[in-house]
């Protein structure tokens, strides 16, 4: 792990435009379950059911509904991320951006902890549990604000239906979301991947695709992942450990 975190803090001083794509793991310190994985939310509970975008789009009132009754009532899940706090991978990972180590983050997380921590520069791919989002023009706002006496609630700029703005299987990625993603993949010169099993796409495709254009991989992850096979530096070390080691390397002059 030494000499790989040394191997990897040598390649963050090369570059000059690196990304990471972070998944569950990251937040997994901070006691948030992951869905795959050891003790993860699948194991427990098995895989979620994949009806939810077509009872939005056929009903969203209703879905609406539900979605507010569930959260009326709680789960695990939900609790688990409203108690959550930013670990020291997050607060590193902030660190990396201000000292213009880190150019972007595409995370795939939901719980808007890279925000409370202090990164800037983040797209959520699959959303933020705290926002709501217009499924017609993509606008974003903030879930404890909206009005939601008369389901289902719509967007003040265009009029289109309001949805939170979490992605559910079979919904598509929103556009604005995915456009700067493939940007980033395109142009980084570093990919880092962090807590993530690399499995759902489509984010499991922007290493790959930063790695066909000659950028090198670091992954960090306990385990092994889909991607682990391409990297070109494998940190085996939880990323609440990994990353402000990291930081701590590039201190260094
Ligand atoms: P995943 O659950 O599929 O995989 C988690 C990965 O994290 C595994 O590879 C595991 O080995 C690794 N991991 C576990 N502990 C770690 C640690 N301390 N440090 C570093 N890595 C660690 O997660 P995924 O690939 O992100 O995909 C699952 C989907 O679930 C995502 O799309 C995401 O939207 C959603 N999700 C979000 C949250 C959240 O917002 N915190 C939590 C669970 C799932």
């Amino acid at each position: 792990v030494e000499h790989a975190l040394r191997q990897a803090a040598a390649l963050m001083r090369r570059s000059l435009h690196a990304v990471a794509l972070v998944g569950a793991g990251l937040s997994a310190e901070s006691g948030i379950p992951t869905y795959r994985g050891a003790g993860g939310v699948y194991e427990r509970f098995g895989e979620p059911t994949i009806d939810g975008w077509e009872l939005f789009t056929h009903d969203p009132a209703e879905w609406w509904r539900q979605a507010i009754a569930h959260e009326t009532a709680g789960s695990p899940f939900s609790e688990a991320i409203e108690r959550a706090a930013p670990n020291a991978g997050h607060y590193a990972m902030a660190d990396l951006e201000q000292m213009g180590r880190l150019a972007h983050v595409i995370t795939q997380n939901i719980d808007n902890l890279h925000a409370v921590a202090g990164s800037r520069r983040v797209t959520e791919i699959h959303g933020n549990r705290y926002k709501v989002r217009c499924i017609e023009c993509g606008a974003r706002e903030r879930l404890e604000t909206v009005n939601l006496d008369r389901l289902p609630p719509s967007c003040p700029v265009c009029g289109g239906l309001y949805k939170n703005d979490v992605v559910m299987f079979g919904e598509p990625i929103p556009r604005d979301a995915l456009e700067e993603c493939y940007r980033q993949a395109l142009a980084a010169d570093l990919f880092l991947t962090v807590g993530t099993s690399a499995v759902v796409y489509p984010a499991a495709d922007f290493p790959v695709l930063a790695k066909r254009r000659g950028a090198p991989l670091i992954e960090i992850n306990p385990e092994e992942t889909a991607l682990t096979e391409i990297s070109d530096v494998v940190i085996r070390a939880p990323a609440g450990v990994a990353l402000p080691a990291l930081v701590d390397l590039l201190l260094v002059p």
